[in-house]
């Protein structure tokens, strides 16, 4: 089908005291409508700077993005701020990680979610509070007509990320991004957002960019997955695609580092050695090649020297060979 949401080659860098940071160094994906993608990656990929950019929220000032980012047939990275103001809440709409931001302390929760609805509808107040009751009650919350006028910190942590959740869709958006909604919740808690979030995508039929670094959050809820590393994607594929046979020495070391269930070990199988590159001074050829394990097994310093590039549609950016992506996968790495 046809892309409802478009990033080709987007580049975004800003410029610190320190020197210029590559945030994000030509990425491409696309979205259709009701689909679910996944963006996966430590902090400093470029996961949340992408999305951040996708919603106009960057730093103006200290920012140079380049690409195209073309949601609907119109092009935002040229839109002006009462245009995107226009779009955000309404078209577009962001679950953040910490609903104590996301969320005033100072008005009551009814009123965050009602806000939006009357400021994009021209609803009534009436209106809009019926409508933060009902959407308190799609979220879940129990008593919505008691709870629409408690403040914030009235409710328990699992019960703000729900009202964010209530005030993200209350004007059914069709791009919701969640920049790993659900990390600052206990795991039960935390299954039962995402069950919830699946839930109200069927309803709303929302497109869902879901941001983590944790590749369990993803496993059930994405429709595809990329992979970002470095300020840019290595690998691409459809979730089953991804995780039934993945290609990149990091996807391994993600899926690698992921608490085994079913196990008494809680150690991840696999830590990936090293932390994240500088995104001021970037590792030369493959960003990953200082932390990979796997550089010998290809030609002649060529991971140093020469940057892979990723293949449009399945596919990952590294110099193994095909059958290399996938034999050192199942012979060394494949949790058992
Ligand atoms: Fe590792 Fe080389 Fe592949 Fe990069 S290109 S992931 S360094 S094997
Ligand atoms: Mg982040």
């Amino acid at each position: 089908g046809d892309a409802f949401l478009s990033v080709r080659d987007l580049k975004v860098q800003f410029s610190t005291e320190d020197g210029i940071v590559k945030a994000v160094d030509g990425l491409s994906f696309d979205l259709e409508r009701g689909k679910t993608l996944g963006i996966v990656g430590e902090s400093g990929s470029g996961k949340s700077v992408t999305n951040l950019t996708v919603l106009g929220l960057h730093n103006r000032k200290n920012t140079n993005v380049e690409g195209e980012i073309v949601l609907d047939g119109k092009e935002l990275l040229t839109a002006t701020e009462p245009e995107l103001e226009k779009l955000r809440g309404n078209k577009m709409a962001m679950i953040f990680q910490d609903s104590l931001t996301a969320l005033s302390p100072y008005y009551t929760v009814g009123r965050q979610i009602s806000e939006p609805f009357r400021k994009h509808t021209g609803a009534s107040k009436k209106e809009a509070r019926d409508r933060a009751i009902q959407m308190l009650e799609k979220v879940g919350i129990p008593h919505p007509k008691q709870r629409v006028d408690d403040y914030p910190h009235q409710f328990s942590g699992g019960m703000r990320q729900r009202a964010m959740i209530a005030m993200s869709l209350v004007c059914n958006p069709d791009l919701l991004i969640a920049d790993e909604p659900t990390t600052a919740l206990d795991v039960t808690v935390q299954a039962q957002i995402l069950d919830l979030l699946k839930d109200l995508q069927q309803e709303f039929g929302s497109a869902i960019i879901m941001i983590t670094h944790d590749l369990g959050v993803v496993a059930n809820m994405a429709d595809d997955l990329l992979v970002m590393y470095a300020g840019r994607a290595v690998e691409r594929g459809s979730v089953r695609e991804v995780l039934k046979a993945p290609e990149h020495p990091y996807t391994w070391g993600l899926l690698g580092s992921m608490p085994r269930l079913n196990s008494d070990v809680n150690e991840p199988l696999l830590p990936i050695p090293g932390s994240p590159p500088s995104l001021l001074n970037p590792p030369s050829g493959c960003a990953f090649h200082p932390r990979c394990a796997f550089t010998d097994k290809v030609d002649g310093g060529r991971c140093k020297e020469d940057r892979p590039e990723l293949p449009a549609g399945r596919g990952s950016a590294c110099h193994l060979t095909a059958d290399q992506k996938q034999q050192v996968f199942i012979e060394t790495i494949q949790p058992r």
